[in-house]
C-alpha cells in the first residue's frame, strides 16, 4: 500500500521522503495551496488558472466544487488537469468543508463518488466523518472505516488518503489508532486537520508528534498530511514532528511575511520590503502579485525545510524561524522514544 520511501531522516521525527505515482516523483514535506469557492474572495477557476498559468507543481480542489461547476466549465477544468498532471500533482479533498459551510446536507457519497469519475487525479480523499453524537451512538470508528473503505473502492489510484476527524486530540489520536489496528494497510497516506489537534501550539505539536510514533509502528512510509495547516512557523515545526504534507487557503487569504515568517493582511504587500519577482513587478495586479508572492514563498520555504533536514539542521533553522526561547520550550514538551 506504501507509495513513498524515506530518504533521509533527521531532527525529532522529521524526515524527507519521495512520494512515487505513476512516473511522476513528489519530495516532501512540501505545500498543496488550496482552491475553495468557500471563505475566499476570488473564483475557484480563476484560482486554478493563476495555478496552471505559473505551472505551479501542486494544488488540491475540492469534489464539491467541481461538482458545483455548470458542465462546460466542468469539461474545461477536467481537460485543464489532465494536461496539468502530466508535470505537477492534483489532490481532490472529498469537499466536506464547502457542504458543511454551505449547510448542503444533499452532498453525499454517491455524488462524490460521480465527481470523482469526471476527472483525473493523483490523489484524492475519503468521504469525512464529522464526530457528532449520532456517528458516536453508532460507532464513531465503524462509521469512519465505512467511509474510508467506500471511499478506497471508488477507484484504484495508489494516491487514496483516509482521512480522519476528532472532536478532540485524543478522540483524534484513538480514531486513528483504532482504524489502524482493525485494518492493516489501510492506505499509503492518512489526513487529519490541524484544529483537531489541539487548541495551542503546544497541544498540535504534541499531538502531531503521538500520531508519528502510532503510524510508524505500522508503516513509517505512510504519508502524514496536515489539512488546513499554512502557517510557516507550524510548517517547520510540524516537519519535525514528522508530518510530510500541509494545505491550506492562507496563500489567499493573508501575505506572508517573509522576514517574521508570520500570517498578514493582504493590503501590506507595499511595506513587505520582500525583493521578490512578483513584489517587484508594479505593473501587475495587486492581487495576483499578493498569491503569487505567496506561492513562491510557500515553494521555496518547503525546499528549505528539505534542505535543512537533509543538513541536520531543522532545529537550528526553526530557532532562525520561532527564536530560540519558543522552540526550547516546544522541545521539551515533545518526548520521542
Ligand atoms: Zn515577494
Amino acid at each position: 500500500m506504501s507509495i513513498s520511501d524515506i530518504m533521509y531522516r533527521s531532527d525529532g521525527k522529521s524526515r524527507v521522503t519521495a512520494i512515487s505515482i505513476d512516473a511522476k516523483s513528489l519530495v516532501t514535506p512540501t505545500y498543496f495551496p488550496a482552491i475553495s469557492s468557500f471563505g475566499v474572495k476570488h473564483r475557484v477557476d480563476s484560482l486554478f488558472d493563476l495555478l496552471v498559468d505559473y505551472s505551479y507543481p501542486r494544488l488540491l480542489i475540492s469534489a464539491y466544487d467541481i461538482h458545483s461547476m455548470d458542465t462546460t466549465k466542468r469539461k474545461r477544468l477536467a481537460s485543464q488537469i489532465k494536461q496539468y498532471m502530466k508535470q505537477s500533482f492534483v489532490f481532490v479533498d472529498s469537499g466536506r468543508f464547502e457542504s458543511w459551510w454551505y449547510k448542503d446536507s444533499g452532498w453525499n457519497f454517491e455524488l462524490f463518488s460521480e465527481t470523482l469519475k469526471k476527472i483525473e487525479y493523483d490523489f484524492y480523499a475519503s468521504l469525512d466523518v464529522f464526530p457528532s453524537f449520532q456517528t458516536r451512538s453508532q460507532g464513531y470508528v465503524d462509521a469512519v472505516l465505512n467511509s474510508i473503505e467506500s471511499s478506497r473502492a471508488i477507484s484504484s489510484s495508489p494516491g487514496f488518503i483516509a482521512v480522519f476527524h476528532g472532536s478532540t486530540p485524543i478522540e483524534l489520536v484513538s480514531i486513528i489508532e483504532k482504524t489502524l489496528e482493525k485494518v492493516k494497510n489501510l492506505s499509503g497516506i492518512i489526513a487529519l486537520p490541524e484544529r483537531d489537534c489541539g487548541v495551542s501550539i503546544i497541544d498540535k505539536v504534541q499531538t502531531i508528534s503521538k500520531i508519528r510514533k502510532l503510524l510508524d509502528k505500522y508503516d513509517d512510509r505512510i504519508i502524514m498530511h496536515i489539512l488546513g495547516c499554512g502557517h510557516p512557523k507550524s510548517l517547520a515545526l510540524f516537519s519535525f514532528c514528522g508530518a510530510d504534507t500541509f494545505d491550506s487557503l492562507d496563500w489567499i487569504n493573508s501575505l506572508v511575511d517573509i522576514k517574521r515568517f508570520e500570517l498578514t493582511d493582504i493590503s501590506y504587500l507595499n511595506f513587505s520590503d520582500c525583493e521578490c519577482k512578483f513584489c517587484k513587478n508594479e505593473s501587475m495586479i495587486y492581487i495576483e502579485r499578493v498569491l503569487l508572492h505567496n506561492l513562491l514563498f510557500y515553494q521555496d520555504f518547503m525546499k528549505s525545510i528539505r534542505e535543512s533536514i537533509r543538513e541536520d539542521e531543522l532545529v537550528s533553522k526553526m530557532k532562525n524561524i520561532l527564536g530560540s526561547d519558543m522552540v526550547q520550550r516546544v522541545l521539551a514538551k515533545i518526548r520521542f522514544e
